[in-house]
Order: C-alpha cells, then structure tokens, then sequence
C-alpha cells in the first residue's frame, strides 16, 4: 500500500468506522456517569429556577412599594416557602435562593438597609429586581443535551439540576492493548542488556482510561508471528479495539500487519504522510478495529490522539474528538525534510504564543511531559517564522 496524506487517512478510518456505533446501552445514575456518552436527547424535568427565587440576601417588596421603611412579616430562608402574603408597607426578609412571597417584584438588598428585623429601614432604593424567575433559565421540556454527549462534571450537573438522575449510555468501548517487541520487559529486574521497560503499555492503558474507554486486555507480544496472530484473533473476540504498540515498520521482526491479515483483518491504511507515525496499520475485521502504531513513543502517543480517540468516537457515538485551534508561534521553527505533516510537542504560553521543547524525535517521552499539544507542521513547510499563525492541536484542553 501507498503512503497517503492525514486527511486521507483521517477519511479512511471515518468512512471504514462509519456504522459501526455500538447499540448496547444501559442506564447509569446521572452522579456516576462521568466520562460515559449519552444514548439519547434529554429533556428538563424541571422549570429552572423551579421557582420565583431571591438572587439577594434582602428584603422582598410588592411592584411600586417604594418607601424608606417597611413592616418585616418573616424570615424565609432558602429551602423554605414563604407564608405570609405581601401587602403595601410589608416585607418579607428572604435569603439567597429563598422563593419570594407571592406578588413581590424586587428585593432590596441588605446591603442598601439597617437589616432591621421587626421593621427595615432602606438606606437607598436601586431599580434592580434582584429575582430569579421561574423558569428563565430553562422550562420543564427544553432540550437540554443531545445524545453523543461526552459526561464531563458540568454535564453532570446540569442533568441533575433539570431532575434527570439517570441516563442512557452507550456501553464502555472495550479496548486491548498489546506492547509488541522482544526487547521490552515489564520488570526492572529482567533488565539485560538490549532490554527496555516497557513504558507504551502503561501509557495507552492510562490514555484508554483517561478516555473512558474498558480494558478488556493489556499485555506483551514478542516479535513472532503466529503470536501476535493468535494475541490478535484472541483479543477480538472481546474487544472493540486491539491497540497494538511496535512491529508495523520494515523490520525483519515487524509483523503486526501480516498478524493482522493470518488474524483475517482487512487493511485499509497502512502508511500515513506523518511525522512522527508514518507507519500505522488500520484494519477491520467484522465488529472489531485494529490499530497498529510504531513502538516509539511519541509516535504512539500522537497516533492515540490522532486515531484511537477517533476510532472510539465513532463506536459510541460521541462527535469528532481532536480539537485545534490558531495560535502564534513563539519563535522561528526549521525542519530539513517537509515531505510529511509534522506534529512537534509545544508549550502553550500564557500570551496565547507557542513554544518549542527541546525535542530529539520520536523516542523523545521527556518532552511530553511539559508539553501542552503538538503544533503542526503542514507537509510542504519548511519554516516557519516567529509570530506567524501555527495549528495547535491541545491534548488536555477542551472537551475531549
Ligand atoms: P518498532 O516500532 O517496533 O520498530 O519500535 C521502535 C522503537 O520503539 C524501538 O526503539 C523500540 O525499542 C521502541 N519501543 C517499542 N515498543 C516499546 C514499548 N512498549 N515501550 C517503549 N519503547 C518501545
Ligand atoms: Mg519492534
């Protein structure tokens, strides 16, 4: 197969992933959904505010009583219902998130008095209502959230606050992870020489989880065909996704795409114009995608967000996940070679520019670390001057 740009990539793995939304739900407290994806629209269960409620510690007064002193007929506190009715001259002192009396149209905030308790003195009258009316934020049967959305703390709450206290997810797409190679070890103790830690491994499980995705499996794989054949075949039968780390290059030990073919996967991407990632493998095979992405792990980090979180988007539903925006670029970039799209970690600086990490290639993890997202490099660029407007794709940042 040919190497293509990312965009055609990127239209392969939609076009291959297009009907493949997972149909199982279940439903899940509300309070327990983060990180799950609606199956559904919701509605509001509720008028919000539920009811004409004080935005003031104040006192509440009827339409056009404006005096310096009012009879004060109750206290409401918030979580109460008033009890008396409001006449000319009364008023009832009612706290932040109380419900107003009937008929009040403004509260006077304590502030602008003598807090006085039997009766109140105002020290100056502001035309501010200071209420919340029932409803003005949301009615009983507003949409308020469309299936598809990701549960993040400020979708918990709103659902809540509308009384929705359980909803219809997509079932957890359920992910397998093998770190392919024969010189990576788990343990510090069979460090040999030629050997590494396995650090991909721990990184794409902390990445699936962080993603709300279920491991159905995460092990290693030495370099031998028939294993990371049968590792294959095994794992779909479980999992939606079989991430693979390592073996998809030109090696005389890289078998994963061949694995993936004995496993009967079909290959719809093979290489892509990226640096770095070039060599990634996209395959399908019945209800089941596979990802092989190269061992080194900057590439396998970059190849998560550039496709694993798409792929899983499509499984359940959820929109389109990696997001960019325009940025100034700090100082001056070079590259010698732009035959490919280059993804180079930067920092986001707090005056909106980006800055360049020392950053020795594709096995370089430490940069990462302080990196905020990748800028990118379009295939063509050489250069790129201080100042000028650059692509920054933020991987902590945003929705996803
Ligand atoms: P490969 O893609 O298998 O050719 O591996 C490319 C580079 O990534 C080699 O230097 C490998 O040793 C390294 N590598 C492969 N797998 C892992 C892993 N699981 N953790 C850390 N480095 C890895
Ligand atoms: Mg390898």
């Amino acid at each position: 197969m040919s190497t293509i740009s990312l965009e055609e990539a990127l239209a392969a793995v939609d076009k291959a992933m297009a009907s493949r939304l997972i149909q199982e739900t279940e439903t899940v407290l509300t309070v327990d959904a983060a990180g799950r994806i609606l199956a559904c629209d919701q509605v509001s269960g509720l008028d919000l505010p539920p009811f004409d409620k004080s935005a003031m510690d104040g006192y509440a007064v009827l339409e056009d009583d404006k005096r310096e002193s009012y009879r004060v007929l109750e206290v409401v506190p918030a979580g109460q219902a008033p009890s008396c009715a409001l006449e000319p001259g009364a008023a009832a002192k009612v706290m932040t998130g109380a419900p107003v009396p009937k008929g009040a149209a403004r509260v006077i905030m304590v502030e602008d008095t003598d807090n006085g308790e039997d009766t109140v003195r105002v020290l100056h009258h502001r035309p501010n209502a200071n209420i919340c009316k029932q409803g003005e934020d949301i009615r009983a049967g507003d949409p308020i959230m469309t299936a598809g959305t990701k549960l993040d703390p400020l979708a918990i709450a709103n659902l809540i606050s509308c009384g929705v206290t359980s909803v219809e997810v997509r079932r957890k797409v359920r992910v397998a992870i093998y770190a392919t190679g024969n010189e990576i070890v788990e343990d510090l103790d069979a460090i040999e020489p030629g050997k590494i830690m396995d650090s991909n491994g721990p990184m794409l499980l902390a990445l699936a989880r962080e993603n709300g995705l279920e491991i159905a499996l995460s092990r290693h794989v030495s370099d031998d065909r028939a294993a990371v054949g049968t590792a294959i075949g095994e794992a779909a039968e479980t999992a939606d996704i079989v991430l693979l780390s390592g073996g998809v290059s030109m090696g005389d030990f890289d078998f994963v795409p061949a694995a993936m073919q004995d496993a009967g996967f079909v290959i719809h991407v093979d290489s892509v114009a990226v640096k770095p990632g070039r060599p990634v493998t996209f395959a399908t095979r019945g209800d089941c995608v596979a990802l092989g992405m190269p061992g080194n792990p900057v590439s396998a980090f970059l190849c998560f967000h550039l496709y694993v979180r798409r792929i899983a988007a499509h499984l359940s539903g959820a929109c389109p996940p990696l997001r960019s925006f325009q940025v100034d670029l700090g100082a001056e970039f070079a590259r010698k070679r732009a035959d490919r799209t280059g993804f180079v970690p930067c920092v986001l600086r707090p005056d909106g520019r980006v800055e360049l990490l020392s950053y020795h290639g594709s096995a370089h993890l430490l940069s990462l670390c302080e990196a905020d997202g990748f800028m990118e490099v379009p295939s063509g660029v050489k250069r790129i001057d201080a100042g000028a407007a650059v692509r920054f794709y933020p991987w902590a940042l945003g929705k996803w």
